[in-house]
């Protein structure tokens, strides 16, 4: 058999057909497209976490550094990257995975995201994206509008006008923020008399023109690790990211704010940014925008909202008031990837002010001149993808209100859980839940009751143990692959801000029902009572503080 097997050969013949369209409903490729579709969706249908292969096993598949000589087949590859990689990936979309703010994809993508390859088009410049280029626009018009609610005339006049730019599409929260951060500190550091401005000068000659001895960005201590990235390519260092302190809440102290403006404003630093988180990581919660932007209209400071997760919410009528005083931003990050529901890859910085962009605008010969239509003369990125197609299908299909029974059923669930935990002798609610994430942990009942009368040295010590068991239990959970929680680490007000590891939830998926709820606490429960050792110090740790 073996012998007679076809192998593949590298010929010129070959390679034109693999460019070009297939015949018909019966060529190979169709075939393995079909048996592709319904083995992937087998695979998310009986697999919730990777089956437990270890990484370094997994690795050794991955490990030839030479680049094949011998062509393969593409049936043979399909199979291939079947056995080797799609069975050993994570189930992001299943019901019981509950860990991450990326998560369940509506099934409608899939098919719909094969025109996107398909045309290829290249949304930098009008001459490769015509008919993507205005529809990017029209996304970028729809994010503001929810966000700014502007009237008819304003889009009409804005939009797609070639010099102008109500925001940019990128990757992700990332770019996003370094692009809204970038805006602001060149308008910050505008061309004045002689100056050119910083982006022609550069950072130097822009303090010495102004008499600043530093630049600063303010952020709560909440704030997404992508703005210390900010912070360094921007060329204000990390230590130029000022953390404001938070209050029980994670919220930003507006009190604190303004003491730090007039700190830096002693050491002749220029704050150039105040960012307010909407939805911050960790915990979820939103910065009193409102008093943040008061104060930043106070300082003539420009203010950016975070709002890579917690954006979305604006769907939602029921629960935009959550985020209120986001309509006073300069700008706003949103992440479709996140609760918008669309795949990796699609984030957006939108602008208050369409001329706000033109401080970081780029021109060049061959394109992206002036004048032109050409997304890429306001954007970080060069050649990007088409990707605002799925967000503009996943608007029309889905819908404003459909949206907002996403996000309503995410909320009220949240809720629920956090109920459901507090209900339980054995867990402790760590964060209440503003938006749809919460953190808790496991902590036996007699533990719980001993952790209010513990001294701090017993305090500590219980921590230490408490920390020790939730990371035990998160890390079965994920390797036993029925559910998944992600942890995180947090320093409660409660606790005297000792560090505290929780278990972490995104309840976004529609598919979570409430009997997952309950069986992920069960579960944990039941892995808690299979490490006895730890179980048993904790308990006699808890009898010494009980019996004292
Ligand atoms: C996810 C997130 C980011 C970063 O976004 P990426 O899409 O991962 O680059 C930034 N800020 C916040 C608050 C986020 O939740």
């Amino acid at each position: 058999m073996v012998s007679e097997q076809k192998i593949a050969d590298v010929s010129f013949e070959s390679l034109l057909r693999i460019f070009t369209i297939p015949e018909g409903p019966d060529s190979t490729l169709t075939q393995i497209e079909d048996s592709l579709s319904k083995n992937l969706n087998q695979f998310l249908r009986e697999h919730i976490v990777a089956e437990e292969k270890p990484l370094h096993e997994i690795e050794k598949d991955f490990s030839n550094a030479a680049i094949p000589e011998q062509p393969e087949f593409v049936s043979d590859h399909t199979e291939h990257l079947l056995e080797s990689l799609v069975s050993h990936s994570v189930h992001t979309s299943s019901p019981s995975f509950i860990g991450h703010m990326t998560s369940a994809l509506p099934y409608f993508l899939m098919p719909l995201s094969k025109i996107m390859i398909a045309l290829n088009q290249n949304l930098v410049k009008i001459e490769t994206s015509k008919a993507f280029t205005p529809l990017e626009r029209q996304v970028l018009g729809m994010l503001h509008k929810l966000i700014y609610s502007q009237n008819d005339t304003f889009y009409s006049q804005w939009m797609h006008s070639a010099n102008h730019s109500l925001g940019a599409f990128c990757s992700g929260g990332t770019i996003a923020n370094i692009t809204a951060l970038w805006v602001a500190r060149n308008n910050a550091l505008r061309a004045e008399g002689e100056f050119k401005g910083v982006e022609k000068e550069g950072l130097f000659r822009a303090m010495k023109h102004y008499g600043y001895e530093g630049l600063a960005v303010l952020v709560s201590e909440r704030g997404h690790y992508s703005l210390k990235k900010a912070a360094d390519v921007l060329g204000i260092g990390q230590q130029g990211l000022v953390a404001v302190k938070t209050d029980h809440n994670n919220r930003i102290c507006p009190a604190d704010l303004k003491l730090k403006f007039a700190e830096l404003k002693q050491r002749k630093i220029k704050p150039f940014a105040v960012i307010g988180v909407a939805g911050t990581t960790e915990t979820g919660n939103v910065d009193p925008l409102k008093e943040i932007a008061a104060i930043c209209a106070q300082q003539s400071c420009h203010f950016h909202v975070d709002a890579a997760w917690g954006g979305a919410t604006l769907m939602s009528s029921k629960y935009r008031h959550l985020l209120d005083g986001v309509e006073l931003a300069d700008s706003v990050t949103i992440d479709a990837h996140k609760q918008l529901y669309i795949p990796m890859g699609a984030g957006m910085v939108l602008f208050k002010n369409p001329d706000a962009m033109k401080s970081i605008e780029h021109h060049a010969q061959y394109i992206l001149r002036k004048g032109s239509k050409d997304l890429g003369s306001h954007t970080l990125e060069g050649s990007r993808s088409g990707m605002a197609m799925l967000v503009y299908a996943a608007m029309h299909i889905i819908s404003r209100p459909g949206y907002e029974l996403l996000i309503n059923q995410s909320i009220e669930k949240a809720r629920y859980f956090a109920d459901l935990i507090s209900q339980q002798v054995d867990f402790e609610l760590v964060s209440q839940p503003e938006l749809c994430l919460l953190t808790y942990r496991y902590v036996p009942e007699n533990v719980q009751a001993a952790l209010k009368q513990a001294s701090a040295t017993q305090l500590d010590e219980l921590h230490e143990l408490l920390n020790e068991l939730t990371k035990i239990i998160q890390k079965k959970q994920r390797e036993t692959g029925l559910s998944f929680v992600s942890r995180t680490q947090l320093n409660p007000i409660r606790w005297a801000q000792r560090d505290t590891i929780v278990f972490r939830v995104v309840l976004a998926n529609p598919l979570t029902t409430k009997e997952v709820l309950s069986s992920v606490l069960d579960e944990q429960r039941n892995i808690a009572k299979s490490v006895p050792d730890l179980m048993t110090r904790l308990e006699k740790v808890a009898s010494q503080v009980l019996n004292q």
